[in-house]
C-alpha cells in the first residue's frame, strides 16, 4: 500500500492556528503545545485531524483516491513550508 511521505518538518504543528479543530492546542503563537523537539509528544494519542490515513478513511475516501488525498496533503505541506517560522 502507498504511504503518506511525511518529512517530519513539523510545519503543520507550527501552524495550528489554521486548523480550527486544534484551537485548544495552540500555545498562543500558532504552535501546538504538544510539539516538543520538533516531534509530537502525544503521537500515539494525537487527535484524528493529525492522522492523514484516519482523516482519509473517515471523511474523504468517497471523494478522492488515497493517492489523490496524499497529493493534496503534500501540496498543503509545501504551502506551510513557505510560511516557515
Ligand atoms: S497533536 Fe501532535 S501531530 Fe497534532 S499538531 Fe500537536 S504536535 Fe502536531
Amino acid at each position: 500500500m502507498i504511504k503518506f511521505q511525511c518529512s517530519q518538518c513539523g510545519e503543520c504543528c507550527k501552524h495550528i492556528n489554521l486548523i480550527p479543530q486544534l484551537i485548544n492546542f495552540d500555545n498562543g503563537f500558532g504552535i501546538c503545545i504538544y510539539l516538543k523537539d520538533n516531534k509530537c509528544s502525544i503521537y500515539e494519542k494525537r487527535p484524528e485531524i493529525c492522522r492523514v490515513d484516519v482523516m482519509y478513511e473517515k471523511y474523504y475516501a468517497d471523494q478522492f483516491s488515497r493517492e489523490e488525498f496524499y497529493h493534496l496533503n503534500e501540496k498543503g505541506c509545501e504551502r506551510l513550508k513557505k510560511l516557515r517560522r
